[in-house]
Parts: C-alpha cells; sequence; structure tokens
C-alpha cells in the first residue's frame, strides 16, 4: 500500500515512521521498516500488525543507520500479521524488499523456489520478489532487481536494500506509483509525494517499466532493460 525509504545522513528511523504516519490516511493493516546498522547483521527489521504507533513502539531507542526502507500494508495474499508484513527478507538477511501491488504469478514462481529448497517465512507474493534477488547470480544490485523483475507478472512499486550494497536503494515501478524526492546529499523514496513534501519539493516520479537507484549524493533513472532514462526533477506545490 505504502511506501518511504530514505539514504543520507540523518537518523532514519524517525524519519521513516515520520513519513509513514503521512500515508495512514491511504489505509493500511501491518506496517514494518528495515535499517542498514553499523553491526551485524545489517540490516534490522521491525514489524507490527496494526498502527503505525504499535511499529513505532517496537522499534528500538538506538537503531541507528542513515539508510532504510519502510512499508504499510494493505493484505492481498496472505492475512494480516506480523510475519506477512513488509519488509520481506531473505534467511541470510541479505535483501530487504518493500512491495506495493500483487504478484500475479507469484504461486507458480513460489513453487519454484521450494523446489530449489528456498525455504518461504511468510504468506505473501512479494516474498518471492526477495529470493529471486536474493539467489541471483548477477554482479550488481540493478542488474539482480531487473532479473527479478523480468519474471514477475503483476503490478508492481518496489524498494530494495542489499547488505552487500549498502550505498544505495534499488527501486523499479510497474503500476503502482513511485517518486523519488531529490535533497541535498540525501535521496527519498516513496508511493505518494504526501510522504516527502515535508523534506524536499523536488520530485521525479517515475514511469513503469522504469528502475531507479538513489544513493545519498545522486540518483539515475533506467528502464527494466537498463537504458538509461532522463528524469529531470519537478518543483511540486504542496499547501501545507
Ligand atoms: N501483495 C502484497 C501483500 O499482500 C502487497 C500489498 C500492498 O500493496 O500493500 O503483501
Amino acid at each position: 500500500c505504502g511506501i518511504v525509504g530514505y539514504i543520507g545522513k540523518r537518523d532514519v528511523a524517525p524519519l521513516l515512521l515520520e513519513g509513514l504516519q503521512r500515508l495512514e490516511y491511504r489505509g493500511y493493516d501491518s506496517a514494518g521498516i528495515v535499517v542498514n546498522t553499523p553491526k551485524s547483521p545489517a540490516l534490522k527489521v521491525v514489524k507490527a500488525k496494526g498502527r503505525v504507533r504499535e511499529l513505532e513502539s517496537r522499534v528500538p531507542k538506538r537503531f541507528a543507520g542513515t539508510t532504510g526502507i519502510a512499508h504499510t500494508r494493505w493484505a492481498t495474499h496472505g492475512a494480516p500479521s506480523d510475519i506477512n508484513s513488509h519488509p520481506h527478507l531473505d534467511a541470510d538477511n541479505n535483501v530487504a524488499v518493500v512491495h506495493n501491488g500483487i504478484v500475479d504469478n507469484a504461486d507458480e514462481l513460489r513453487a519454484k523456489l521450494v523446489a530449489d529448497g528456498i525455504v518461504f517465512i511468510s504468506e505473501t507474493d512479494t516474498e518471492v520478489i526477495t529470493h529471486l534477488i536474493a539467489r541471483s547470480q548477477a554482479d550488481t544490485l540493478e542488474e539482480k532487481v531487473r532479473e527479478a523483475v523480468k519474471v514477475i507478472e503483476g503490478t508492481y512499486g518496489i524498494a530494495v536494500m542489499h547488505a552487500d550494497f549498502p550505498d544505495r536503494i534499488v527501486v523499479a515501478r510497474n503500476g503502482s506509483p513511485v517518486v523519488l524526492g531529490i535533497g541535498e546529499k540525501e535521496m527519498f523514496v516513496a508511493s505518494d509525494v504526501a510522504a516527502l513534501v515535508a523534506h524536499t519539493r523536488q520530485i521525479v516520479t517515475l514511469n513503469d517499466g522504469e528502475m531507479a537507484t538513489l544513493k545519498a549524493d545522486d540518483f539515475r533513472t533506467y528502464t527494466t532493460s537498463g537504458a538509461t532514462t532522463t528524469a529531470t526533477p519537478e518543483t511540486v506545490e504542496w499547501e501545507a
């Protein structure tokens, strides 16, 4: 349902929780957050069925990190629960995915992955995306995500973090909105500008079939086939 992500210099957990609160009006049944922390394993996840306030109460006071992604879920595959909440991570805690939309061929992909020995933790369609990315042999995170979105059918707005690529967040869009917020040495991503306008008015709206790589001081956009696209930030008007 709702996505918020940030990469920069600020403490990320409060920023993400505040962003999720700005998306509450869209409705949701659960919420979750993942932060790239300085400790091992780097990706630390907290999820909760229910309100963002419930999630917030579970986030440790010292949840240090300046890169993270977060989600409010409106369940389509699997009941609302802590486990089915996003982000979804692989067993090795390398990959974290938040997803809006529906993977239509999730059952078929899941059966294939299970036959290959992958153990699923949740009942969601989203978890197939996590495992597809985690098992990709590609060298770059962009290529891993590209391989995954090539085999999934359906709608998605996704944001992906990977422990081996801590300097970036990779996002992709097909049928579910994804907007980038361009800051000063910090970048935001969200499913809705409402989550971003407190921080930046410089917005890039991704098109279907487009992906983006966000780094703290830089962003680039390209198609799911890898061709660079031009994205000029637009200034959004917003009544506070
Ligand atoms: N289909 C996914 C799920 O049920 C995402 C739902 C959403 O857009 O929040 O977990």
